[in-house]
């Protein structure tokens, strides 16, 4: 059979989250456990220090696409079968417990299926201790001589911790000591023969970098968690052995910290590995007490032992602990032996079991979940809820992976075929969870107190006890003082007895002489001593006090020295301050500036924007005035070009018609003094006379302007200089010339009013003007009869009068035409000088013409006379103003 070797499936690349620098994966390795027997089937073999091959057994063997297919798993590291206890507890908890002395939190489990080896590896066996033991024994070690005295430290109920001097701490375990029960388990008890060599690590294994002016205290937890119920199994209940009580499961609550804790959980103070130990072990033996007689089964339970270690920093002198709460770090190492990860089925599990095997499954589940999500996150920055709380198990380390921590998991895994597809499920979790990361814990803040106080009064005392012990050495307190008085009484020789039995007695008294003789010698000879002692202490003390004074004297100097030293410091300190004083005062006045200039800056600023705006506003006014400038002038240009044509047709339709008229009158007169009068031709209908050319007579031209006009009105009195506008007949109503005319006289009221005759050029102020008016319009057909101006200038400079004759033009037989005079008309026209008048109703005696001698233009006419003709053909804005005509009455 071909065997292909299959890599581990390819995951997506691992998005970086933005501080992975502070963060650390979780640490998974694998440990796989010799085989039981040297005939069973191995399906998992150690490739190398980081991979192990998964390969189905004999008769399980998946084939696909006939291949037999090997998968391989990398972790962080692999140990194999040949791994001895002490080699994993180096790799992997040794570093958990070094961060644990340096104050930060870690976590360790084991996880795998039942009989892989996972409480071997967390607790050992006989003989061989696994890293709970070395841990303990790792940890006492390194704090050994620098452990508090008991109580110094107080764990309080909400997961923190307090600090008390050691009087009352001595006086706390003074009050313990008397309580009966629960009694702390003595460190010099004899170590219980079932564990003893589960400890008895020679290693001797310790952390190299201790903070000697830490004091220490470790305590211990242990709980299990089953069926999703937590046990504390360190609590003393009164055991009842008619009927024994279930346990009392705890709850969890999360401390200011964030940390989760179980609450009411007992907490053992422990001052060496093998009273750790002993806690741990009482733990276990509730634990097979309970399954025995609950019926459950141990490897369907998942235990927890915490390691809590407190520490907190020595006082200046070195001597007691530093009664500050915030000084006090709280660390802990949660050591967890997993609940089997095998499926339900395959213990065959039935109705009570199977419920708690489900619960059991159902946790490490909400684990795998909890890990994949974190993963998710962490890979795809999505923020998805980590389900922490469905599980307890869970829920208790939310914080070692929401928070900070080292988190390391050892895949125990047993190569036997049967746990084949077991073993394949727990090596997919493990590698995944090496995918997570956690925050790497930060480092604890320094104290700020000197380094080496512990050491510094450790070599104090010494010092002190051997000076003493030099000069005759310390008197020992009051047991030794009462214990030399009682030698020496024991000393002196009895006394014997006093009584006088016999008169004759001589033997009694001399011999009390004796006694009391010796017993003066003796006291001679010690008082002899005691004054020997005496003198010697006398000395002693003086040599003492000389050298003190000595010391005092060099202390005395040293001490004006360093007087000196510091006065000179201060004086530098004081010019140092003032000199600060000035600088302050200077940035202050060097800030008040530069706020007034930033203000000064700001109103400038504000200025020259509304300066720029408004020259942009004038620009745009300039280029709008320019834009319309150069539009009037060309709408002017337009307009004048307009009217010059329409003038030079005017003039030559003027021309025209003086030549007909001369033509005319010639004809007539011929035909007057030649021929006798003819019976009236008939009258050309209105409409053919309206398409034959009306010719008419033209007014001669005006005077020119005075000079003393302005250019401004240049325009107009051009207009104006033009006689005045009289049209006869027209068809358009509006003023065009005379209204010009009017306006100039309008805007020059002086020279209206030095021509001396206002109301004749005004037509407005003539009286009876609307009614002439309307007379004129009711002539108006009449008007386009023929008419014939005969120009008479009556002076030169003065007056210009125009001769009207109105006549009907009818066509003659001959195929001539031939005017017959109506009316003629006198039209008088006075220089807009003033000098020249012309007639008005006002004055006195008016010619008999001057009614109707309007200001009249030729031109204007003419132009009527075109427009008449042609006057459609004159577009909407040419507009003609013409005054109507007065009327002889
Ligand atoms: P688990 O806790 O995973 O159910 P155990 O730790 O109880 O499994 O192991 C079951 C048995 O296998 C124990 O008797 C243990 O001594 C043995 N064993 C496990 N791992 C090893 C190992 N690495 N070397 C030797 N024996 C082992
Ligand atoms: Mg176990």
């Amino acid at each position: 059979m071909k065997s292909a070797r299959a890599k581990t499936p390819r995951r997506p690349a691992l998005k970086k989250p933005p501080n992975s620098s502070l963060k650390d994966p979780v640490g998974v390795y694998c440990r796989v456990r010799p085989l039981s027997r040297p005939d069973q089937e191995c399906c998992i073999e150690v490739i190398n220090e980081t991979t192990v091959q998964i390969h189905p057994p004999e008769g399980y063997r998946i084939f696909r696409n006939g291949e037999y297919r090997e998968t391989q798993y990398s972790f962080k590291e692999v140990f194999g079968t040949l791994v001895v206890q002490k080699e994993l507890f180096d790799v992997v908890a040794k570093p958990l417990v070094e961060d644990l002395i340096r104050g930060k939190n870690g976590l360790l489990f084991t996880y795998g299926v039942t009989g892989s080896g996972k409480t071997h590896t967390m607790t050992g066996s006989p003989g061989d201790g696994g890293l709970l033991p070395r841990c303990l024994d790792m940890i006492f070690n390194s704090i050994g001589p620098f452990q508090a005295k008991r109580f110094v430290f107080k764990l309080d109920d909400k997961n923190g911790v307090d600090v008390q001097c050691e009087v009352d701490a001595l006086l706390e375990r003074q009050k313990r000591d008397a309580m009966p029960v629960p009694k702390t388990p003595s460190g010099k008890r004899q170590i219980d023969p079932e564990f003893a060599d589960m400890i008895n690590v020679q290693d001797h294994c310790k952390v190299e970098e201790v903070d000697e002016d830490n004091v220490y205290s470790v305590f211990v937890s242990y709980i299990e968690i089953y069926n999703n119920y937590i046990y504390d199994l360190l609590e003393e209940a009164p055991f009842d052995p008619i009927k024994p009580k279930p346990p009392q499961s705890k709850i969890l609550r999360e401390d200011q910290n964030h940390n989760m804790y179980v609450t009411g959980c007992t907490e053992v103070e422990v001052k060496s590995t093998e009273e750790a130990f002993e806690v741990f072990w009482r733990g276990q033996k509730k634990r097979r007490i309970a399954n025995t007689q609950l019926n459950r089964e141990s490897s369907r339970s998942h235990s927890v032992f915490i390691i809590k270690l407190a520490q907190a920093p020595l006082d200046a002198d070195g001597d007691n602990v530093l009664q500050e709460k915030e000084q006090i770090t709280l660390s802990q190492l949660s050591l967890v032996d997993l609940a089997g990860s095998e499926r339900t089925n395959r213990t065959k599990a039935e109705g009570n079991r199977l419920r708690e095997a489900g619960n059991i499954n159902q946790s490490l589940m909400t684990l795998r979940t909890c890990i994949e999500v974190l993963r998710e996150n962490q890979m795809y920055g999505t923020n998805k809820m980590v389900p922490y709380r469905d599980s307890k198990l869970t829920h208790l380390f939310k914080n070692y992976f929401d928070g900070e921590g080292k988190v390391r998991m050892i895949v125990c895994v047993n190569p036997k075929a049967e746990d084949y597809e077991e073993s394949l499920q727990v090596m997919r979790f493990a590698e995944m969870t090496q995918e997570v990361e956690v925050a790497r814990p930060v480092d604890r803040p320094l104290c700020g107190l000197t380094p080496g106080r512990r050491f510094r009064n450790a070599a104090f005392r010494e010092e002190l006890s051997r000076k003493l012990e030099m000069r005759g050495g310390p008197i020992n307190g009051e047991t030794e003082e009462q214990s030399v008085s009682e030698m020496f009484l024991q000393n002196l020789p009895p006394l014997p007895s006093c009584e006088l039995l016999d008169v004759n007695d001589d033997q009694t008294l001399p011999k009390l002489i004796e006694v009391l003789e010796k017993r003066h010698k003796l006291r001679q000879m010690l008082s002899e001593e005691f004054a020997k002692n005496v003198l010697a202490f006398k000395t002693m003390l003086q040599d003492f006090d000389s050298s003190v004074v000595s010391k005092e004297n060099y202390i005395q100097g040293k001490l004006s020295e360093k007087e000196k030293t510091i006065a000179g410091q201060k004086t530098e300190l004081e010019r140092l301050e003032k000199k600060i004083k000035t600088l302050e005062y200077k940035i202050e006045i060097l800030e008040k500036t530069a706020t007034i200039y930033e203000e000064d800056k700001r109103n400038l600023q504000q200025e020259l924007e509304s300066q720029s705006q408004k020259l942009q506003r004038q620009a745009s006014d300039k280029r709008r005035l320019e834009a319309r400038l150069q539009g009037m002038v060309a709408e002017t240009t337009m307009k004048w070009e307009k009217e010059c044509e329409r003038r030079v047709a005017a003039k030559q339709l003027e021309m025209q018609n003086k030549l007909w008229v001369k033509d005319e009158k010639l004809k007539q007169l011929k035909a007057i003094v030649t021929e006798p009068k003819n019976e009236k031709p008939e009258r050309p209908s209105r409409e053919r006379d309206r398409e034959k050319p009306v010719q008419r007579s033209v007014s001669p031209s005006p005077v020119p302007p005075p000079s003393n006009f302005t250019t401004q009105v240049a325009e107009s009195q051009r207009l104006a200089s033009n006689p005045q506008v009289h049209r006869r007949s027209n068809s358009c109503s509006s003023i065009s010339v005379a209204s010009c005319v009017m306006e100039w006289e309008q805007k020059t009221p002086s020279h209206k009013h030095t021509s001396g005759t206002p109301n004749a050029r005004s037509r407005q102020q003539e009286p009876g003007q609307s009614r002439d008016y309307n007379a004129s319009d009711r002539r108006r057909g009449m008007c386009w009869t023929g008419v014939i101006e005969v120009p008479r200038r009556r002076d030169e400079l003065e007056i210009e009068e125009d001769q009207c004759c109105r006549g009907d033009v009818f066509k003659t037989r001959g195929g001539g035409q031939a005017v017959q005079f109506t009316e003629i008309e006198t039209l008088k026209q006075e220089s807009p000088t003033g000098r020249k008048r012309r007639s008005s109703p006002s004055d006195p005696d008016p010619p008999k013409d001057a009614a109707d001698s309007e200001w009249t233009d030729v031109e204007t006419r003419c132009s009527v006379a075109v427009e008449m003709r042609a006057g459609s053909t004159l577009g909407p804005g040419y507009q003609h103003h013409a005054q109507p005509k007065r009327r002889k009455p």
